[in-house]
């Protein structure tokens, strides 16, 4: 499933695109055909993202929610859509760009009040200038939960999935099976500035990295890391694998249905 930064990322271009035009919105497969007569033929004013969660923010208080999900794609170009081809949910178009999606979990449209009541069930999101890191501690401290699991919660923090919730745990050296109460204020201070860190620079690449340049494949005249999702990294999908930090093989768990990953000698 993709994490905030490329929700962020999605947020933004989407702006670019349409941002300020009226735009023609239909629903080639037909199961969001209502909301796209709906949104058709209205200007996008802006859009946002809130965790995994994107908004489109039409004249009129029309506001278009998408989640991925882990199907969930979009696509975009210049000029003339293409021929639809495949199962379509949504389909916008202005004058100069067009847009797909295709197998979200979520597209629908929302009310004013639906949407806030969809942030007020979301955690901050690092990635927002309003994020309040205090209200996920809150939840963090009285929690006898894992660490990973909490972070994992969208409720608790919003955007953060897999990757960055076992590299941000690794980066700090807290095992992610530690109770969440057994965590000190200074200990999620350093961790939620980490993650700002992390997933602002992921949404400035598109991929997302977390080895410190000591540990990068050049320093250690190592070999670099090959996967479907680019970046270096230190435990995520590398069971087996040396630790970049003290050469431990890398551990691997599961937690509420999920793999963990972590180094059993750094993080403990
Ligand atoms: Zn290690």
């Amino acid at each position: 499933m993709p994490e905030g930064h490329t929700i962020h990322r999605l947020a933004a271009r989407h702006a670019e695109l349409f941002a300020g035009d009226k735009v023609l919105a239909a629903s080639p497969q037909g199961r969001f055909a209502e909301g796209a007569a709906l949104l058709s033929g209205t200007v996008l004013e802006s859009t946002e993202a809130y965790g995994k969660h994107l908004l489109h923010h039409y004249a009129g208080e029309l506001i278009l929610h998408v989640h991925l999900g882990l199907y969930g794609k979009f696509a975009d170009g210049d000029g003339e859509p293409p021929e639809p081809v495949g199962q379509i949910r949504l389909r916008l178009a202005s004058d100069r760009h067009w847009l797909e999606l295709r197998g979200p979990t979520a597209c629908e449209l929302l009310t004013p009040p639906e949407a806030a009541a969809l942030r007020a069930r979301l955690g901050p999101d690092p990635l927002r200038a309003d994020a309040d890191p205090d209200r996920a501690y809150a939840r963090i401290r009285r929690s006898s939960t894992p660490l990973a699991a909490l972070l994992l919660d969208q409720s608790v923090v919003a955007g953060t999935g897999l990757i960055f919730v076992t590299e941000a745990l690794f980066r700090a050296g807290l095992p992610p099976t530690r109770p969440g109460r057994e965590l000190t204020r200074t200990g999620w201070d350093a961790l939620w500035a980490d993650l700002v860190e992390l997933m602002t620079l992921a949404v400035g690449t598109g991929r997302i990295d977390t080895v410190r340049p000591a540990h990068l494949p050049e320093a250690m005249g190592r070999p670099a890391r090959v996967d479907r999702h680019g970046g270096e990294v230190y435990v995520y999908r590398r069971p087996g694998q040396p630790c970049h930090g003290c050469a431990t093989p890398i551990a691997r768990g599961t937690i509420t249905a999920r793999n963990l990953y972590w180094c059993p000698t750094c993080q403990t």
